[in-house]
């Protein structure tokens, strides 16, 4: 059965004056576009077309990916669940001295990282929730490698290899997941914030701000918001 479409991204357009290319990323639940200032309109508007379709496309086959049975989900909050789970792999699989596991918090993080030195394995809150078992287990298994090999050689690979079947399946559903848990919690804040204010309670009055005078939107900014046809 085919997967339903996932939402379509808004962008938003930052212009930079020492910049000579452009770039694009999904960031806070957005197509972030920045653009060099004195490109043409009309150059501007093609270079962030193409931006757009190219990440437009990898999120929507990120959410087709994550929204298909991948087998059973599971989820951490508790770092000592997390540290009892990942210290079992370690037993069955590779067995190596690893000290502790804590859960990373940080949006921009990697997805996890091992220091090599302290022997402690840090796993991004947005690969522990909702996530499909194999996927975590290929992520716990990749950091619990680092400490036999610390780079990523071929040698790495294969330490990884023999205990993770479709390996490279089970990297790309991890990387769809932090991308796509990243994205609904921006979106679920981003509807948090347009909530009506609180109304203050009649006996406070709060001075009425003046309207700052409305600035005359760039050429670009009015074709963008009207489409590019
Ligand atoms: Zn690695």
């Amino acid at each position: 059965m085919p997967t339903a479409a996932g939402p379509v991204l808004p962008v938003v357009l930052k212009h930079a004056t020492k910049r000579k290319s452009a770039s694009a990323q999904i960031r806070e639940g957005a197509i972030e576009v920045t653009l060099p200032k004195h490109w043409l309109p009309s150059f501007q508007k093609k270079v962030t077309q193409d931006l757009c379709d190219r990440l437009q496309r990898q999120f929507q086959t990120d959410w087709q990916l994550v929204q298909k049975d991948q087998g059973p989900l599971i989820s951490f909050d508790n770092p000592q669940r997390l540290t009892d789970w990942v210290t079992q792999l370690n037993q069955e699989t590779l067995q190596v001295p690893l000290n502790g596991v804590r859960i990373g918090s940080s949006k921009y993080s990697r997805l996890a990282q091992m220091n090599t030195k302290t022997c402690w394995m840090t796993i991004s809150r947005y690969c522990l929730d909702r996530v499909p078992e194999s996927a975590l287990r290929y992520l716990v298994i990749h950091e619990l490698a680092h400490l036999k090999v610390p780079n990523h050689s071929p040698a790495f690979w294969s330490e990884v290899k023999a205990f993770v079947p479709h390996l490279r399946h089970q990297r790309r559903l991890i990387a769809a997941i932090h991308r796509i848990r990243l994205y609904e919690e921006a979106t679920q804040s981003r509807l948090c914030l347009s909530q009506p204010p609180i109304e203050p309670p009649p006996s406070l009055s709060f001075k009425k701000p003046t309207p700052k005078p409305q600035k005359k939107k760039s050429l670009f900014r009015q074709l963008f918001l009207f489409g590019f046809d």
